[in-house]
Order: C-alpha cells, then structure tokens, then sequence
C-alpha cells in the first residue's frame, strides 16, 4: 500500500532498533482518512470470504477494524486488556505477551458476541512476533468460531511472526511490510528484493 509506505517514511521514527513509532497517524494521534484507506484495502481484499465479524485488541487495533467493518458492514469486537465491572459474563480468555510492555496478560473477549456460525477477520495495528495474532485466533476458536483471514496494517517481516502464522496455515495479508529497521532506516519487503 503506497499511501501507507509513504506515511511510514516520512513519520515513523524507529526506537530501539526493532520498534515503529508512528503515534502521528496510528497509535497515539489517528488520521481518520489514512484509516479508511487501510479499512477499505482489508474490505477489498477479504470481501468474498464471508466474514460475519472483526476482531482486534485494544486500544490501536481499533481504529483499523472499524473503518474495514464499517465497509465490510460488520460488527467489530475488540479484546479488552483489562476485566472491567461491565465484563463480568461468560468470557473467553488467553494469555498474551505484550511486545512492547514485555509483560504477560490475560485478554478477555464477551462469549455472546461470538458463535461457530461466524467467520472472523483478525485485524491488528503491528505484527512482531505474533503473539496478539495467535492470541486472537486462540480467542477466537474457543468459541466455534472460524479464522478467515488475519489483516495487520504494518508487518516487521524479519520478525517471527509472519512465519507462525503461516505455519499455523492462517491466511495473512499486511498492508505494508518492513524488511528491516538497521540504522534507524525503514525498508520495505520490496525495495529490499530489488
Ligand atoms: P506481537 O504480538 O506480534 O509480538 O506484536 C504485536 C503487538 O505489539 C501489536 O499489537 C502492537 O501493539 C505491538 N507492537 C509490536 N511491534 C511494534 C512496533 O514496532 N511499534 C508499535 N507501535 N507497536 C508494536
């Protein structure tokens, strides 16, 4: 997705050496027309597959997940990190290790939200090691329900987890893909092929 690659570019800041900032469109401050762009790419690419529901992970999965359901026209259910005095009824749950936190959590997603009729679009802001991914696709089959596809907005390809998702036969699709984050120098999958 060129619209996406160019915003990387030109606004994403690499901290530590394997992490993306880019708390000026995605994580922190949201630009609300970069997320229709990047809601409409997943409706397109996974509109034939019946999907009857979305589910992401608070708090910068959201944005994404609600411009795609919006074009998908679906309900969008996202896990909660935290149990809260509204979540009391029959929950699913997984533990999680949070990539930038380097803690593990327990999630929680509402069991009435999710049935083995559903066929479910995972969507998520990054893609590192694939412990979100693999926790919602866990959430997810607990209830019946079906993975139909995983769509995250910016894979870290030379990271793990791309190849545990492809190893667990989950169909991903990323909209753009980074290569490597060496030197504080973002490079794409693509222009790393050249
Ligand atoms: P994973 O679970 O695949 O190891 O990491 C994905 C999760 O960690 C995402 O939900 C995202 O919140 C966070 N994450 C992983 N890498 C990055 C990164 O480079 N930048 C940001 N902003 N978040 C990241």
């Amino acid at each position: 997705m060129e619209f996406l690659k160019q915003r990387i570019r030109e606004e994403g800041r690499v901290l530590d050496g394997d992490v993306l900032k880019v708390d000026r469109f995605l994580n922190h401050q949201i630009d609300p027309h970069l997320m229709k762009e990047i809601g409409q790419a997943f409706a397109d690419k996974f509109k034939a597959a019946g999907i009857t529901k979305i589910v992401t992970i608070e708090s910068s999965g959201i944005a994404p997940a609600v411009m795609a359901g919006l074009i998908l026209d679906v309900p969008v259910i996202f896990a909660r990190k935290k149990q809260s005095l509204t979540l009391r009824e029959d929950l699913l749950t997984t533990e999680i290790t949070s990539y930038t936190k380097k803690e593990k959590k327990e999630v929680y997603l509402s069991k009435k939200f999710l049935s083995s009729n559903d066929q479910v679009l995972i969507i998520d802001d990054f893609l590192a090691k694939g412990e979100a991914a693999l926790g919602l696709c866990r959430l997810v089959e607990q209830s019946g329900a079906n993975v139909a596809g995983i769509g995250i907005v910016i894979e870290k390809a030379f990271q793990s987890g791309r190849n545990k998702l492809d190893e667990e036969g989950y169909k991903v699709y990323s909209l753009a893909r980074i290569a490597s984050l060496e030197n504080n120098v973002v490079t794409f999958v693509d222009e790393a092929a050249r």
